[in-house]
């Protein structure tokens, strides 16, 4: 076999710690992945690193892996939120699995002037369990429920906001040390009135003269934000 399957379980990992499966993670490790007793994969939980486990017993709707040693480290990405207003499913999800690999440390999406569609916590938490297992890392940042805007402001408490405005002619990110997050709006842009309080405190950036699609800005803002402040340097 090539790379070694990885696997998020909600269980804490530490040397000779059994980890119960459920059904759906027995039925993809034995039954799409085809691993069999005895066999090694890396597991993740999001705070205990990754670690190396066997397979003590397999069924297609059961089994028990049992952890050996530890193969790397917690890594935390930098203190990024991704604030953004969801659009259409496919794009949504996107957004989320590249927050995941870009490395922002909480997802946050949230509900516009101009904001139409919805989207479910739990499979967008999915998506970013999925997505953490797949670029190795071992941190899965928490997706919040649709938060009002107004609401995710307040949360913001002494965080910096890197208002992505696509109005702007100009603005560069300021070179600001501490916590930060990105804000990007929905297809239809943000209001006058969000775009006025936002200006009044945000600081708003530009991402060139050329108007993105959401999910390409959430792509480039983190991607700015990584060169300049973030884990990258
Ligand atoms: N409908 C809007 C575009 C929205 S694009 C219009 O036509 O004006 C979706 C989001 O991506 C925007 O709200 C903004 O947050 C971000 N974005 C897109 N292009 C941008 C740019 N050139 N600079 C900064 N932000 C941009």
């Amino acid at each position: 076999m090539g790379s070694k399957v990885r696997l998020y379980v909600d269980h804490p990992l530490s040397e000779g710690q059994s980890v119960p499966l459920d059904r759906g993670q027995a039925n993809y490790l034995f039954a799409v992945m085809r691993l069999g007793q005895g066999d090694v994969l890396s597991l993740i939980n999001g705070r205990d690193g990754e670690w190396d486990a066997e397979v003590a017993q397999g069924s297609k709707r059961g089994g028990t892996l049992v952890c050996q040693a530890q193969t790397a480290p917690m890594r935390l990405p930098p203190d990024l939120w991704l604030m953004f207003a969801p659009i259409k499913k496919a794009r949504t999800d996107f957004i989320v699995e590249k927050a995941v690999e870009m490395g922002a440390a909480r997802i946050i999406p949230v509900q516009t002037d101009y904001t139409n569609e919805r989207a479910r916590r739990d499979k967008l938490q999915a998506h970013a369990i999925e997505a953490a297992e797949q670029s190795g890392g071992t941190y899965v940042p928490d997706v919040a429920e649709v938060t009002p805007l107004a609401q995710a402001l307040e949360d913001l408490g002494e965080r910096h906001l890197m208002f992505c405005d696509e109005a702007l002619e100009h603005g560069a990110l300021p070179d600001l040390p501490g916590a930060w997050a990105i804000l990007i709006g929905p297809e239809g842009g943000f209001s006058q009135a969000e775009r006025d309080r936002l200006r009044a405190f945000a600081h708003a950036v530009s991402l060139g003269p050329r108007i993105l699609r959401a999910d390409t800005a959430a792509v480039a803002a983190m991607t700015l934000w990584q060169m300049r402040l973030g884990d990258w340097a």
